[in-house]
């Protein structure tokens, strides 16, 4: 299973997550990602990685869990 974690102190809220996976993050009124708590689908798996490869910072992070 795997899962989208974001490592608050080392997220910069620059969206970046958020506009390539919209499926699943969110961001918050401060720019913050919001992510979902349940394994992401197999369907989204490619573009999740995407997305932890697209941070910045190296805060977003796909866990195998
Ligand atoms: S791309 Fe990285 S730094 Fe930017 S909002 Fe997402 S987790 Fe935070």
């Amino acid at each position: 299973m795997n899962r989208v974690t974001v490592d608050p102190i080392a997220c910069r809220a620059h969206g970046l997550c958020a506009d390539v996976l919209p499926e699943l993050i969110t961001v918050d009124e401060w720019g913050y990602p919001v992510v979902p708590g349940e394994a992401v689908p197999e369907s989204l798996l490619a573009e999740a990685r995407r997305a932890a490869a697209a941070c910045p910072t190296l805060a977003l992070r796909l866990r195998k869990t």
